[in-house]
């Protein structure tokens, strides 16, 4: 039988086929009903190989779920905007999603949370920083190879870039960023979380006419959440209804 089973191809029956004969026996199934079972069984596995594969792939940093997203928390943003995205229709779409707002709001929660979501729907995808993103494509063996890096970040259906803003582009990282952007432009979701208004792209990316293409592209088809809250990160040290600011003196959190 696990000759058979293994020849089939159907890998994960063998482990449980006891059982299901078991059960078959007590429940009297049909022939049909057993055969349906097993065949259910063999595909639930497979399934869930499939996703634990997909979420392996994604390198998520930590598991965050929407359900443990205090939306009470975060007034200034729109829970039920967040929830319509849970529906990834965002995904179909090709629309990006960019959050904006200071460090601590939730912006990679929320971010990492909805890339569950599409991994858990059957999409791939793929957390990155921008510093580790412009790194790795900086880092293939020989500058000719960057585009063939670069495709690296195209076939996930869901793109995370997080952290944009905290450290400034060189031109090439610049370029290497647009150009991810534009090859991504209509055919795949970026999900992107930056601490800086657009307004200071320019400056971020070293050149206001490129930062002003890329947001161009980034945008037009793209939902942009600003999170104008207090930091979770702090919040037991405010006291309610104290706005956050940035003490003097103390390191900006990243
Ligand atoms: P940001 O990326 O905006 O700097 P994070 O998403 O890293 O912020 O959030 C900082 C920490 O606080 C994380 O552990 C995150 O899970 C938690 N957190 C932030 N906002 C909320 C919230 N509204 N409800 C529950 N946990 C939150
Ligand atoms: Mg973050």
């Amino acid at each position: 039988m696990k000759e058979l089973l293994k020849a089939v191809g159907l890998l994960h029956i063998e482990a449980t086929l006891p059982t299901l004969v078991q059960q078959a026996q007590s429940q009297q199934l049909t022939y049909e009903a057993f055969l349906h079972q097993v065949l259910s069984t063999e595909r639930e596995a497979r399934q869930q190989m499939a996703y634990q594969r997909r979420l392996r792939l994604a390198r998520l940093p930590a598991s965050k779920t929407l359900e443990a997203f205090d939306f009470s928390f975060q007034p200034s943003l729109s829970a039920r905007l967040v929830q319509e995205l849970a529906t990834l229709s965002f995904v179909a779409t090709c629309t990006n999603v960019v959050l904006l707002g200071p460090p601590g709001v939730g912006k990679t929660h929320l971010v990492s949370a909805l890339a569950v979501k599409a991994v858990q729907a059957g999409h791939s995808a793929l957390f990155t920083t921008l510093s580790r993103l412009v790194d790795d494509i900086a880092a293939v063996p020989h500058p000719s190879l960057w585009r063939q890096r670069l495709r690296r970040y195209m076939h996930p259906e869901v793109l995370v870039i997080d952290e944009v803003g905290y450290t400034r582009l060189t031109p090439e990282q610049a370029h290497h960023l647009f150009e991810l952007v534009t090859a991504r432009y209509e055919h795949g979701s970026i999900l992107l979380t930056s601490n800086t208004s657009f307004a200071e792209w320019g400056s971020l990316l070293g050149d206001e006419v490129l930062a002003t293409a890329l947001l161009d592209r980034l945008l037009h088809h793209a939902e942009v959440l600003a999170i104008n809250g207090n930091s979770y990160r702090m919040k037991d040290r405010l006291a309610p209804g104290t706005s956050f600011s940035q003490p003097g003196g103390v390191r900006q959190d990243v």
